[in-house]
């Protein structure tokens, strides 16, 4: 369908279809502010339990990191004096096995890594840099030595109440790491928000069926509850429903009573003979804020805000084309949970486009491509996909980035630079 657009105050106006379409930039703020009403809780999890999950607190230690000075090698340890090279062994300290020995210039012990530093002492040097014996140590020849080196002092990693690892933090086994140091047996992680998918459409089949000749297979509920997980949230299958007003209402009704945070449907969107979902939406009291976005692809997406007893529901009403549902997911839900938490897992970067583009209208663009990384010149190099129909899967599922050609931009060529979005 052909339409012609004007523009008044900052709303696209349609001659035909969709009416009052917004700009992406605009989509993106109402949602954004959305986000911010749901109601994020923390729980208590153990900490292995905690891997992948997104911190909720500050993590302070309580110890100072490390405990006590300690060697850095296997070595002698020494108190410094640079003109004595060579020194009286009067015993070992293996590291767990802290021993009292009070050593002067002229003695050192045997000291394991990891070993508490015996009073006196403010150097190792490691044990390839002496000749020794059982009584006695000696620098070999050319060898420097400077005081303090091999020491780790106390504190030295993170002071005893200094913050450890930051609220917002997706956790890795790195994080826990530092958790596991500070003594955490449990941390205080975000519950994960509830996220609902209902599929729409008389010519959906599930996964297991095999389609007959006007059916096809419903991968958008797979895709978008995968994404849930893939965030860490839960996700709620709400199954696939037929262009049917009634079942599509009690299917979304029993979900809003249901107190899911984000409530997400695809298909029927648009303004088809078939499209109820708009109708849908105001039956049910859903406060529409825009159907309609100035975006390829996913123009007719919808958006409202639910309110009951203090409970506020996010929803959104997706295309059905499998590229559009998913890209769309991406660009308003998993980017604003990902700024809401703090998690940073959506990865952003500038490309340098090896092949000449072209966008015939004035829509935001968010391409299919596939980024390489250039280690000769240090850049990411982008091409986008062959097909950049909203129908086809299969060249997404060969792609890693989304390639975002905003509005003014007419013709990128190669070379220029594109901001992309890692998939
Ligand atoms: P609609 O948004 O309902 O007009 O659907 C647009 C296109 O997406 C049609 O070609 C549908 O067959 C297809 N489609 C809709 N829902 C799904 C789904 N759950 N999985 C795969 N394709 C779908
Ligand atoms: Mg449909």
């Amino acid at each position: 369908m052909k339409h012609s657009t004007t523009k008044q105050s900052g709303i696209l106006h349609l001659a035909s279809g969709i009416q009052n379409m917004i700009s992406y930039n605009e989509a993106l703020k109402i949602t954004q502010k959305a986000f911010k009403s749901l109601n994020l809780q923390t729980e208590e999890f153990d900490l292995l339990d905690s891997v992948g999950r997104i911190l909720g607190e500050d993590i302070y230690s309580d110890i100072n990191l490390p405990p006590f000075d300690n060697s850095a090698m296997d070595g002698i340890a020494i108190k410094m004096n640079p003109s004595i090279k060579k020194w009286k062994v009067i015993g070992e300290i293996p590291a767990g096995k802290f021993s009292e020995f009070e050593i002067d210039e002229e003695s050192a012990v045997n000291i394991m890594t990891g070993s508490m530093l015996p009073p006196g002492c403010d150097t190792v040097i490691p044990i390839e840099d002496i000749d020794a014996d059982d009584h006695q140590a000696e620098l070999k020849d050319g060898v420097r030595f400077v005081e303090g080196m091999n020491v780790r002092s106390q504190g030295q990693d993170l002071e005893k109440g200094k913050i450890a690892l930051e609220k917002n933090t997706r956790l890795q086994s790195h994080h826990i790491a530092v958790a596991a140091s500070c003594g955490k047996t449990s941390v205080q992680v975000y519950k994960p928000l509830k996220i609902g998918i209902l599929a729409t459409g008389d010519e959906l089949v599930d996964i297991d069926e095999k389609p007959q000749v006007d059916k096809i297979r419903c991968s958008n509920l797979y895709s978008l509850l995968a994404a849930v997980k893939g965030m860490g949230m839960e996700p709620v299958n709400l199954g696939i429903a037929r262009d049917d007003k009634k079942l599509i209402y009690d299917r979304m009704k029993n979900a809003l009573e249901n107190k899911i945070d984000i409530l997400i449907t695809t298909g029927g969107v648009s303004v088809g003979k078939y499209d109820y979902v708009k109708e849908i939406h105001e039956k049910l009291g859903i406060n529409i804020q825009f159907h309609g976005v100035f975006i390829k692809p996913g123009k007719p997406t919808l958006f409202g805000t639910y309110e009951k007893n203090g409970h506020t529901t996010l929803v959104f009403g997706l295309p059905g084309n499998p590229v559009s549902s998913l890209v769309n997911f991406i660009l308003y839900i998993q980017q604003n949970v990902d700024e809401l938490l703090g998690s940073s897992d959506l990865k952003r970067f500038t490309g340098v486009l090896m092949d000449d583009l072209s966008k015939k209208d004035g829509k935001r663009h968010f391409m299919r491509g596939i980024y390489t990384y250039n280690d000769k010149n240090g850049t990411f190099q982008v091409r986008k996909m062959g097909s950049q129909s909203s129908g086809n899967l299969a060249e997404m599922g060969k792609s890693n980035c989304l390639i975002i050609i905003e509005e003014e931009r007419r013709n990128p060529r190669k070379g220029e630079h594109v901001e992309c979005i890692m998939i």
